[in-house]
């Protein structure tokens, strides 16, 4: 870890940049190349003065001023046009390096499990991503290469003060000097840890604000206020809390620094009356004052890219730190390929918590699905149901035991054949926005308009259709297409029947639909279901028909297994649990 934090922003920018690498050099050669011509300006106004003071008040004879003159536009264009060509040069690079990062942490995301994603928050992923590589951007486009121009002048600086007159250039200095001093104060360790404290400030708005969009639904039905959602307003009222604090400590450093780098002339003019007094008869002392008057704002211009260089620099150093903390996370391993034998599912002895060493979601479940059979899991909210599908599912990997799914462990087989094998429909599916037929071959981008809409229609979409004047083409979200939560159900059921898995978990999937929609997604669900296994997550009792095997999971643990029937007699959980649901259907239809 030291070591990575030993090596230069530039280093590990360039890592990314491939053949693109020699631009970045480039850049950096015309910057400083620039920078020397910048100075050549000056020096050539120098000899102008000089002329110009020496001849005073006779300009006839000849004279190289106007000589000069040229030179020195030439300079300043030459300065110019030698910066553009380095800009172009650092951006082309910038541009290369900064979507190589982005590739990179995108792909390495993509190998992450779905838990992994889930625990770092998706909405600072993004943040990350996009902000942290853009802040690498900036800093190789713009901030590198005004950075060699920044250290080029200030050696520039000093020749040119020590070569005319020493006196005035130590003047000229003291301020430079006390600038460094207050930007001092604001830099250093602590303005790292503050640059780190900010942008997490702002990650923790971004992630709770994605919470808060999920949730507005929630907060709208609810009629709550944002107050409801308390994380998030912590997270502002922090970055509130940060953004004046940090301001209100720079306050008075950078006043100093702006009045000290800004007023080296009046220095310069206040040692002049010092020194010479009331009358200036020296001429020499006159051009070298003049000139240093015209020369010095040159030291408040490179003061100020000093120090948002050294800003900048914590800046991208910490964006350089998030996108490793991604590359940091640790895919799921790759399988050695086992192959399942049939499609029955078996967790031996799985127990899993989401935090290291916290409560156990799920605590020891021993439990068998036989291949192509039909079993619920049931219990009270928060007993670990998802959790057991999350873990069938390989989002995340167990912390004791095995799951086997035909006799193979989960772990031993390739991640595509797991994921073509397990099919899971989730309460809350999405769609994306797109026509139907592009979302429907999300499962198989290779399925024929016949084969989406065989599926389509077995999965009692039919109606669906016929009310859409493009059928399969109508695009989803726009125009006025946009369909009932039962409706996106079945549609995602028509997206699982195009997957062919062996294997499907249903996570709650008629919860909260009314009577004909529940109806209709329990039609898709068993057509579905034929000769696969099929692992049904239902709160409501109702949702089970023809279940061959029910899980009772209560705190993590399994408290119960057989067919319906066996339950109730039994009279335990499942029972009270049935009976419960009973009476508040009789509560309904009384009503
Ligand atoms: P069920 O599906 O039976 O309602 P869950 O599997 O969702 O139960 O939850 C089991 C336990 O794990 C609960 O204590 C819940 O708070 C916790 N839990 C669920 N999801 C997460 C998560 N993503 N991070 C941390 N804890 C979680």
């Amino acid at each position: 870890m030291s070591k990575a934090k030993k090596e230069s922003n530039l280093s590990r920018l360039l890592k990314e940049a491939g053949k693109y690498r020699f631009l970045t050099y480039c850049s950096l050669l015309l910057s400083a190349l620039s920078a020397a011509m910048a100075i050549m300006v000056f020096v050539y106004l120098y000899f102008i003065l000089e002329e110009a003071v020496g001849l005073y008040p006779d300009y006839s004879g000849d004279n190289n001023m106007v000589n000069n003159a040229w030179i020195a536009l030439g300079f300043s264009l030459g300065s110019f046009f030698v910066y553009i060509a380095g800009l172009i040069c650092s951006h082309l690079s910038a541009f290369r390096i900064a979507s190589n990062i982005r590739k990179k942490a995108i792909s390495h995301v993509m190998e992450l499990s779905i838990g992994e994603i889930e625990r770092f928050g998706s909405g600072r992923l993004r943040k990350i991503i996009i902000d942290s590589s853009g802040a690498g951007e900036t800093y190789l486009a713009h901030l590198l290469p005004d950075m060699v121009g920044a250290l080029v002048t200030p050696i520039a600086i000093i020749v040119v003060l020590v070569v005319f007159d020493w006196r005035l250039g130590l003047i000229s200095l003291i301020p430079a000097v006390l600038g460094f001093a207050c930007m001092f104060t604001m830099t250093g360790p602590k303005m790292k840890e503050d640059m780190k404290n900010y942008q997490d400030a702002i990650e923790g708005v971004n992630n709770q604000a994605v919470e808060y969009v999920r949730g507005i639904p929630v907060v709208k039905t609810f009629n709550q206020t944002i107050h409801s959602f308390s994380r998030f307003k912590k997270s502002i009222e922090d970055y509130s809390n940060f953004c004046l604090s940090y301001t209100k400590r720079c306050h008075w450093p950078m006043v100093f620094f702006e009045v000290f780098v800004n007023s080296v002339f009046a220095f310069i003019i206040g040692a002049a009356l010092i020194m010479e007094g009331n009358s200036w008869t020296d001429s020499s002392f006159l051009l070298n004052l003049m000139f240093y008057i015209v020369f010095t704002p040159i030291i408040s211009n490179t003061l100020m890219k000093v120090m948002f260089m050294s800003e900048n620099g914590m800046i991208v150093s910490d964006a350089l730190d998030r996108i490793d903390s991604i590359m940091g996370l640790k895919p799921l391993e790759e399988g050695r390929g086992d192959l399942p034998k049939d499609h029955s599912i078996e967790l031996r002895d799985v127990s899993f918590s989401y935090e290291k060493g916290g409560k156990k979601a799920i605590d020891g479940i021993s439990l068998f699905i036989k291949s192509n059979s039909k079993v619920a899991l049931v219990g009270p909210s928060g007993g670990g149901k998802s959790t057991a599908a999350s873990l069938i599912a390989r989002f995340y990997d167990v912390d004791e035991g095995k799951i086997l799914i035909g006799g193979a462990d989960i772990r031993d087989m390739k991640k595509d054949d797991l994921n073509a094998m397990v099919s899971l429909v989730f309460q809350n599916n999405r769609l994306f926005k797109g026509s139907i037929l592009e979302n429907m071959r999300m499962a198989d981008k290779d399925a024929s308009e016949r084969e989406v809409l065989e599926a389509l229609h077995k999965a009692q979409c039919d109606d669906i259709l016929e009310r859409l004047e493009e059928g399969i083409h109508a695009q989803y979200g726009s125009k006025g297409t946009y369909f009932s939560g039962g409706e996106i159900q079945r549609l995602c059921i028509a997206r699982a029947f195009l997957k062919k898995s062996k294997i499907l978990i249903f996570d709650e999937a008629t919860a909260y639909f009314d009577a004909e929609n529940e109806y209709k997604v329990q039609l898709a669900i068993n057509e579905l279901s034929k000769d696969k296994t099929v692992v049904m997550i239902a709160h409501r009792l109702s949702s089970l028909s023809g279940v061959d095997k029910v899980f009772v999971i209560d705190e993590g643990r399994l408290v119960e297994s057989g067919s319906p029937e066996e339950l109730l007699e039994k009279g335990g959980l499942y029972k009270t649990m049935h009976d419960r649901f009973l009476s508040s259907v009789k509560w309904r239809i009384g009503q």
